[in-house]
């Protein structure tokens, strides 16, 4: 009896690491294998692109294998290389850290495996393809929005993740807009934190500590994405300044699409992830096959300009903001009126 529990242990041992590096399947050129390494999908966005990416991929005639590192970049880095070990075609990677990947990425090119930076750009290491929205663009249309909303006073700015490439973007778009208001003494920026791993809690924390240093006395507040400017937004409720004090955000999530609706969030960026998706999945497929994407921009990353599909986001405010989503089924108008 104890042998028999002690085999089958030892069975169940043997056939779990054989699952662990077993390939995905036989790659062959109609039906490549994708690793689909995302940094975290307790995001909200992210489950929306792996289930758009994954139908896409499927429908062209990939496999697809979602890994979710959920902010460890070691555990993305062991994801990518358990990938590499099972021999996949193409790894998709939206880093959690741009810079600490040169290693896995070295040894993927080594084995002949293509690699695409998804929404965020990878740095120091070369790569095949790169696909994103223009985030200074979206840092423009941030920067623009609350401006507009408060074109005077005391600004926070609120960043994204230092380990992000896109958080920098977007804050150079924000400042394209907001630099000549504060050289001209109208606008002060009273402070600015960047938020690890884009928290939501976090960035709650950031901005009651903003106003209790401030006495309340801040005027607007700009924020990178949704999640955040969530966050900035319960401080503000606390305070009774939800709605007063304009905040910036970008991703089209649903409970920040209802407070633009609402007026305690001035503006979103919806960014169809469909076709960010789509174009990726295509692309892998593409590059698999050995054929050339319909690339459209090239950015640097430290070693090389990166071949890059960029696709344009859309800014929504209260006027546009339930048109926009509805008429593009990324919501229902019953999704945008529950509680
Ligand atoms: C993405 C945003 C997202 C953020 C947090 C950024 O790199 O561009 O859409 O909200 O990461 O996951």
């Amino acid at each position: 009896m104890h042998k028999k529990i002690v085999n089958s242990l030892i069975c169940s041992a043997v056939l779990a690491s054989l699952t662990l590096v077993a390939p995905l399947a036989h790659a062959s050129k109609e039906h490549p294998v994708i690793g689909f390494c995302i940094d975290d999908l307790r995001v909200e966005r992210w489950s929306r692109d792996r289930d758009y990416f994954v139908a896409a991929a499927e429908k062209l005639g990939a496999t697809v294998s979602v890994q979710s590192a959920n902010a460890s970049a070691e555990r993305q880095n062991a994801q990518i290389e358990n990938l590499i070990a099972r021999n996949v075609d193409v790894i998709v990677i939206v880093p959690f850290n741009s810079k600490t990947l040169g290693n896995v990425i070295a040894e993927a090119k080594k084995a002949g495996i293509k690699v695409v930076s998804y929404d965020r750009l990878i740095l120091g290491s070369p790569v095949d393809g790169y696909i994103s929205f223009d985030n200074e663009k979206v840092g423009e249309m941030e920067g623009q929005g609350v401006y507009d909303a408060q074109p005077k006073g005391n600004y926070f700015l609120l960043g994204g993740a230092p380990t992000d490439n896109n958080a920098k973007m977007l804050r150079e778009g924000q400042l394209k807009i907001l630099q000549p208001a504060i050289d001209k003494g109208d606008i002060k920026i009273v402070g600015q934190q960047w938020v690890p791993e884009w928290s939501a809690s976090t960035a709650l924390r950031i901005v009651e500590d903003a106003l209790t240093a401030n006495n309340n006395k801040i005027d607007a507040i700009v924020a990178s994405n949704d999640g955040t400017a969530g966050g900035a937004i319960q401080a503000l409720a606390a305070q009774h300044l939800a709605g007063k004090v304009p905040v910036s955000g970008q991703d089209a999530d649903l409970a920040a699409v209802k407070r633009v609706i609402d007026g305690t969030q001035a503006m979103t960026v919806y960014k169809p992830l469909k076709l960010i998706a789509g174009e990726a999945a295509k692309m892998s497929v593409q590059l698999a096959q050995g054929q050339t994407p319909a690339f459209n921009a090239k950015y640097d990353n430290g070693v090389e300009q990166v071949n890059t599909i960029l696709l344009q986001p859309t800014l929504l405010t209260k006027s546009n903001a339930a048109d926009v989503v509805v008429k593009d089924g990324f919501y229902t108008q019953q999704q945008l009126s529950g509680q």
